[in-house]
């Protein structure tokens, strides 16, 4: 069994502005953590940028052309998405970080991965950033997936926000599944119950909107009841995780009552369930989580569960939150 953390000094020059909470810091943090309290047995792997037919996947031409031909500049391409004069570079390795690790771990090469990377990429659209987002690492790690001969991939979003390129990107589609649990309603807006995909992708699509104060009793019960019968159901050849750690307690954008210990308890029912279905084939990507501690010991927990370490959601759910996941499942009918 083989983990492989990539990450890149890269991603360290893209700075979206004074006090932008998507900050340099969060990755310093995370590295930080992982070298003073290093994981046995995991490996560490550089970047290299996205190539163009991979980017172009996913997204429009005019959109790849207009990241790239920002490189060296600044510029603001929404309201609180922005680019330094190391943007455009630090995107390219995010979204090639995000294919290559799947790519090795698809082919066998590694047993499962966790891209470490800057700017996050689930709210960036076919044809505009978006919401700190530049280019969709997620899809394009999926996308790469396909091409390489998987026939079916999950992608499951735990970020605090919904992932609505990533849920555009593959709405009309059955080759990806995407399953997503996020503060609703909150930014960016969509992620309702009954957004469940559309013509051929209908049902392939499963939106979990959960009120805020959640905690990991009652995420583990969005898990059981949810996301886990859908996707044993689907069987997977590889599944892939935007993992954004702002549902954590201490983050100051999200509303979440997340601990690292929920964290780790998501991550690893999402390696029994790769273990079940596709011989542990598991990916996860960086997203948003914007507490310094919150996030990096999330994310180490985390990378000990990639490596081996087991942890289990605590019981005790509550009654709103079965309401929404019975919401979910209306829904899906
Ligand atoms: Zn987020």
């Amino acid at each position: 069994m083989t983990t492989r953390i990539v990450s890149d000094p890269a991603y360290l020059q893209h700075i979206a502005g004074p006090m932008h909470p998507e900050s340099p810091g969060r990755l310093r943090a995370i590295q930080g953590l992982l070298s003073s309290t290093p994981v046995q047995g995991v490996q560490h792997g550089v970047a290299r940028p996205a190539t163009r037919t991979e980017l172009t996947r996913v997204h429009d031409d005019a959109h790849v052309a207009q990241v790239l031909a920002l490189s060296g500049q600044h510029a603001q391409l929404d309201s609180d998405t922005a680019m330094s004069p190391g943007s455009a570079d630090a995107a390219l390795l995010a979204a090639g970080a995000a294919a290559e690790l799947t790519l090795q771990v698809v082919s066998g090469e590694l047993t499962n991965g966790f891209a470490l990377v800057r700017p996050p990429g689930h709210h960036a659209e076919r044809d505009r950033a978006m919401g700190f987002c530049l280019f969709n690492n997620v899809a394009v790690a999926a996308e790469a997936a396909l091409a390489a001969g998987a026939q079916r991939v999950l992608v499951l979003d735990w970020d605090v926000h919904h992932g609505n390129g990533t849920q555009h990107t593959f709405a009309a589609r059955r080759d990806v599944l995407f399953c997503s649990s996020h503060q609703y309603p909150f930014y960016p807006g969509t992620g309702a119950a009954n957004e469940i995909g559309h013509g051929a992708g209908e049902g392939y699509t499963v939106n979990v909107p959960l009120p805020g104060g959640m905690n990991d009793a009652d995420y583990g019960a969005v898990f059981h009841d949810v996301f886990l019968p859908r996707a044993l159901a689907y069987r997977p050849d590889v599944v892939l995780v935007s993992a954004g750690f702002d549902a954590h307690r201490a983050d100051p954008l999200g509303g979440m009552d997340v601990t690292e210990r929920g964290f780790a308890a998501m991550a690893s029912a999402m390696k029994s369930l790769a273990e079940e279905v596709c011989g542990g084939k598991l990916v996860l990507l960086l997203e948003g989580g914007y507490d310094l501690d919150g996030l990096s010991q999330s994310v180490h927990a985390c990378v000990e569960v990639l490596a081996g370490r087991r942890e289990s959601f605590p019981d005790g759910a509550s009654a709103r939150v079965r309401e929404a996941i019975a919401e979910t499942l209306r829904c899906a009918r």
